[in-house]
């Protein structure tokens, strides 16, 4: 018998997988691989909201947690993910810099926004004001970590794509059977999926939908993320950039659509001056939460279930410290922050919806 099924891998399966394999225990990855918010995310770690120069939840201990766990990953799985880059943050007025100067006395922010502006000497963007600059921040590549983490559990054949069909699972008293494969313990880290799934839907995931676009610009010359209506990412490719991202709440469809393309070539355009071609554009949903913390914990009525999602806008920060506490949850009996456990909407679960 295994230790643990785990249905989904994106940014949260793919962090459970790690504290598992950490402490040895046995698992399998039951996955399907398109509608998957991690493999078109921009990939980047911020820990500022650039919109009020404030600081994210739990921005901090989710970095310090964040950066040696993929450093780690990186390191064993012989790629090259993490790329530490400052975010150049255009202002608009002189006000925002007054704005970021008192921001950057805080405690919570002084170590990532620095006091010193910087004056744009790159004529391909516009930035009249100068750049505030943010430290501590970068890029994970996330799709390439996640086909690294892949191929090494294909070698061990504790990776199925296929997609879950939550009716064949079977409960038993203190193991679960699904397709012949039993196990301890199931996780659902299905992200936006969760929606089908009949023993958590009930959870309050709203999710986002997103796009971004990938440009191609010979001149724009960046190796630095600049923000200002939009970000730009410098990407691995020569002079390849990702531009994003939108927003929009009530679109559930996962195809890039015409409208994000004119939005994000409309807030592209205001922010450079040079030439660049579109060579794609990328759709995804991030799993949102009503209250924007993330759903980790156990099902209300089957004691060995558990749920890893909610990861939201910022999950390249959030996923590896919430796997964390869902593994020492579980195998440690440790608590859950009243924040992430999904205790906090038992009201809404009815034992009909199963
Ligand atoms: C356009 C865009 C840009 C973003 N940029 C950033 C960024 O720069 N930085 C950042 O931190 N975050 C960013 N995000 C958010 C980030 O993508 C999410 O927080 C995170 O990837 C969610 O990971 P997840 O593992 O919970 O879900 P997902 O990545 O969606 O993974 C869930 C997986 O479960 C699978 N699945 C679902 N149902 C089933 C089933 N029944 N059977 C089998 N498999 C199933 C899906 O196919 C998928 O592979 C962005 C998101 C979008 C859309």
């Amino acid at each position: 018998m295994l230790d643990y099924i785990i249905v989904g891998f994106g940014l949260a399966g793919m962090s459970l997988s790690e504290q598992l394999r950490k402490k040895s225990k046995s698992f399998v990855v039951i996955t399907q691989e398109d509608k998957s918010s991690s493999v078109v995310a921009g990939g980047m770690y911020n820990p500022v909201i650039l919109k009020r120069f404030t600081s994210p939840w739990d921005a901090i201990s989710q970095l310090e947690y964040a950066i040696p766990f993929y450093n780690k990953m990186q390191a064993r799985l012989n790629v090259q993910v993490v790329s530490p880059l400052p975010v150049l943050r255009v202002f608009t007025a002189v006000e925002e810099q007054n704005n970021w100067l008192i921001a950057s006395d805080k405690p919570n922010l002084a170590p990532f926004l620095s006091p010193k502006f910087i004056k744009n000497d790159n004529t391909a963007i516009y930035a009249d004001n100068n750049f505030g600059v943010v430290n501590k921040a970068g890029r994970l590549q996330v799709a390439k970590l996640l086909r690294a983490y892949k191929q090494e559990l294909l070698n061990t054949k504790s990776y199925l794509k296929e997609a879950f069909l939550h009716s064949d699972l079977e409960i038993m008293d203190d193991h679960f059977v699904y397709h012949g494969v039993k196990a301890k313990h199931i996780v659902f880290s299905e992200g936006y999926g969760m929606k089908e799934n009949p023993y958590f839907k009930y959870l309050p995931l709203n999710g986002t939908k997103g796009e971004v676009l990938i440009i191609k610009s010979v001149n724009l010359k960046l190796d630095s993320i600049v923000k200002a209506g939009v970000f730009i990412i410098p990407l691995e490719e020569q002079d390849c950039y990702l531009v994003g991202a939108t927003y929009h709440w009530t679109d559930k469809s996962w195809e890039a659509t015409e409208e994000a393309k004119i939005e994000l070539r409309n807030k592209l355009n205001l922010l450079i001056n040079c030439d660049y071609t579109i060579i794609d554009q990328l759709a995804g949903i991030r799993p949102t939460v009503k209250d924007r913390r993330p759903l980790v914990g156990r099902h209300p009525m089957h004691k060995n279930m558990y749920v890893l999602n909610g990861m939201g806008t910022r999950g390249v920060m959030v996923a590896p410290i919430v796997s964390s506490q869902l593994y020492n949850y579980i195998e440690n009996g440790d608590e859950l922050a009243s924040e992430i456990d999904i205790q906090r909407f038992n009201s809404d679960y009815k034992e009909i919806d199963i």
